[in-house]
């Protein structure tokens, strides 16, 4: 058994700046990835950081554009102290080193945005996340923090009290990759999930396969409740045939969309009479398949970015990136000739609810980065926000979990937060098969001592890994294709009911077929069969949560259309989507947006860009 103070599963942007804010509190901490830390998938973030630095910008006006962004669902304190505390991580990560772009007078350079209202958006090159993780990972190394990298954390150890608001939680287990070991990481203080996106719920993806929910898929079997799973947000610019992303930062340079007959079509068909091509990006996708679905799409699948009148040395400068990605992934020159792009699945809104200092329900779990929902995206995220979630958060989650004092937060979570139940008419039975015993949980109410309950955890883990190693079944990528197809087939940017039904008696049949999945490698070293059939469960988890809140979600609201309910409804949609896992089947609840802010109250408007 490992023991530190805190423990910090994923070594992305969240858990890097969480793991240095709790050894700067003084915390034992260490970190658990099953990726290198700078293999992991914030290296791929291109646009940049969104901080209002500049003396005309304010906190409060990227408050409000965050929260205008968010489609009014987003929950003002949360809002509120990620604009404030967004300045000062961006100056600390300058002084850590971050070689950000600069204009000529050495200030930091700062491009627009979709749904900025300022050029807020600062940046390195177009390979921001790969100098954020390296700036970070140097700090990590220089303070001699832990790093236990190329282990699989499978399982929280968590105590079972009926009521997910009086457990505890007091570490995890890990499969380490290189050896097949598995074992304890024991934390006295705290766990910080920071294992980030589930985009492999999709086939279409901007993500890394690496992203199959992990996270969100442990917390949520372990009691904390998933919020918002609904809210994907689908990236416009991606190519066609990888899924590959092609920054917004090419449209913030200037970048336009065309569609076959070479029309402009955010402003000829008034998709953004202001924005444009800058509107959010939930508006840019729809625009884009709605000219698809109208004939004006080229190949009947895509449009066309062009970037070519930046000029070569614009381009060089600030895209470079871009080029290399188009032509290594698209064949196309993007000096010479447009690109083709179409909405891909590149974020979830969504994620394990936590409070403004990444606290979950349960005491000693957090979470930060792309697997939590603190909430400040709302039903949609805008670009170059997610960054800066990342350090505000991550910050506040390793300083809270080491013991540091923030104060009380603004946020309720757990099931004392419900203001109402959730009635949705499912096709199937979701959640568990079987007899319905969850693996996760040990035997938490009954155990002698916190070390005891995660011996527990790692014996039941052996046996899962042991019945999987020996079972002759069915290959995980053949349930995990099944997912993937039908999300992106029925639960994409334009979401029908029967679409959406069809997903989850897919999911359903997933499941089952999963009941029978067996690992054909039995090699206890690098063993990927093995980490992909035990993601693929995370994967169904993932996607299940997402679908059964897409068809609760009765509106049209950010990133969720639906085509019986084309209006945002207000009166009785204003409020969070919450899916706790109750003995092994979902339970579906509510819980009120809050709108209060710090300095004032925001009014739901109409959003248009
Ligand atoms: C292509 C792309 C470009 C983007 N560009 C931008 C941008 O310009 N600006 C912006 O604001 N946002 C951007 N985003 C979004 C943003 O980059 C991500 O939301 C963010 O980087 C996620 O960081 P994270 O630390 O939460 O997760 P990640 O960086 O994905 O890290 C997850 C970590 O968890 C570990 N892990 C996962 N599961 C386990 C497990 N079971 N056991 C142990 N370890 C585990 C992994 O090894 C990894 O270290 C972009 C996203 C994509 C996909």
């Amino acid at each position: 058994m490992y023991k530190h103070d805190v423990i910090v599963v994923g070594a992305g942007g969240a858990g890097l700046r969480a793991a240095i804010a709790a050894h700067e509190e003084g915390a034992d901490v260490a970190l658990v990835s099953k990726l290198h830390p700078v293999r992991s998938h914030t290296g791929a973030a291109e646009g940049g950081i969104n901080a209002a630095l500049h003396p005309e910008d304010s906190w409060e006006l990227h408050a409000y554009d965050t929260m205008k962004g968010s489609d009014y669902l987003g929950d003002a304190p949360a809002i509120d102290t990620f604009a404030k505390q967004a300045p000062e991580e961006v100056i600390q990560i300058e002084h850590w080193g971050m070689p950000f772009s600069r204009e000529e007078d050495g200030t930091v350079s700062q491009r627009p945005f979709g749904g900025m209202s300022h050029p807020r958006t600062t940046y390195a090159g177009a390979e921001t996340g790969h100098h954020l993780l390296h700036t970070m990972y140097e700090q990590v190394v220089k303070r001699g923090i832990e790093v236990y990298e190329e282990w699989y954390v499978t399982r929280l150890a968590v105590t079972d009290h009926d009521n997910p608001g009086d457990r505890e939680c007091y570490g995890a287990v890990g499969y380490d990759i290189k050896t097949g070991e598995i074992d304890g990481f024991y934390a006295s203080d705290g766990v910080v999930l920071a294992t980030g996106g589930n985009g492999q719920a999709f086939d279409h993806t901007t993500n890394a396969i690496a992203n199959t929910g992990d996270g969100q898929a442990m917390a949520y079997r372990a009691g904390a409740p998933v919020e918002d799973m609904e809210f994907v947000q689908f990236h416009p610019t991606t190519l066609p045939s990888t899924g590959v992303l092609i920054s917004e930062g090419v449209r913030g340079e200037g970048g336009i969309l065309y569609n076959s007959d070479e029309e402009r079509f955010m402003f000829e068909y008034g998709y953004a009479n202001n924005d444009g091509e800058l509107a959010s990006r939930d508006v840019v996708s729809r625009a884009e398949l709605t000219e698809v679905n109208e004939g004006r799409g080229i190949n009947d699948e895509y449009v066309d970015l062009d970037m070519r009148h930046l000029g070569e040395e614009r381009i060089l400068d600030r895209l470079e990136n871009i080029l290399h990605l188009a032509e290594d992934f698209e064949g196309v020159d993007g000096l010479d000739e447009p690109m083709p792009v179409k909405p891909g699945q590149h974020y979830q809104m969504g994620g394990i609810e936590v409070d403004e200092n990444g606290q979950t329900c349960i005491d000693g779990l957090y979470a930060a980065g792309e697997c939590a929902c603190v909430s400040m995206h709302g039903a949609n995220r805008l670009g170059g926000n997610a960054l800066p979630e990342l350090l505000v958060f991550g910050s506040r989650a390793g300083q809270h979990a080491a013991g540091g004092d923030l104060g009380e937060p603004e946020i309720p979570t757990g099931p004392g937060a419900q203001s109402e139940d959730g009635d949705v008419d499912l096709p199937v039975e979701p959640g568990t098969i079987g007899d319905g015993s969850d693996p996760v949980l040990a035997d938490g109410g009954a155990v002698a001592s916190p070390e005891q309950l995660l011996e527990t955890a790692v014996e039941n883990e052996r046996e899962r890994v042991e019945t999987l190693l020996e079972r002759d079944g069915v290959n995980h990528a053949e349930v995990r294709e099944r997912v993937q197809k039908t999300m992106t087939e029925n639960v994409n940017v334009f979401r029908e009911e029967s679409n959406i039904k069809e997903a989850l008696r897919d999911i359903r049949e997933a499941r089952e077929q999963y009941q029978h999945v067996g690992v054909s490698d039995s090699s206890r070293t690098y063993n990927t069969d093995l980490i992909h059939t035990i993601e693929t469960r995370h994967v169904i988890d993932n996607a299940e949560a997402i679908a059964i809140g897409a068809l609760a979600r009765e509106e049209f609201r950010g990133a969720h259309w639906r085509q019986q309910y084309q209006e945002r409804r207000d009166e009785e949609w204003l409020k969070h989507t919450m899916l706790a896992w109750n003995d092994g089947s979902p339970k579906l609840y509510y819980k009120p947006v809050i709108l209060e802010g710090h300095e004032k109250t925001y009014e739901p408007k109409v959003r248009s860009y």
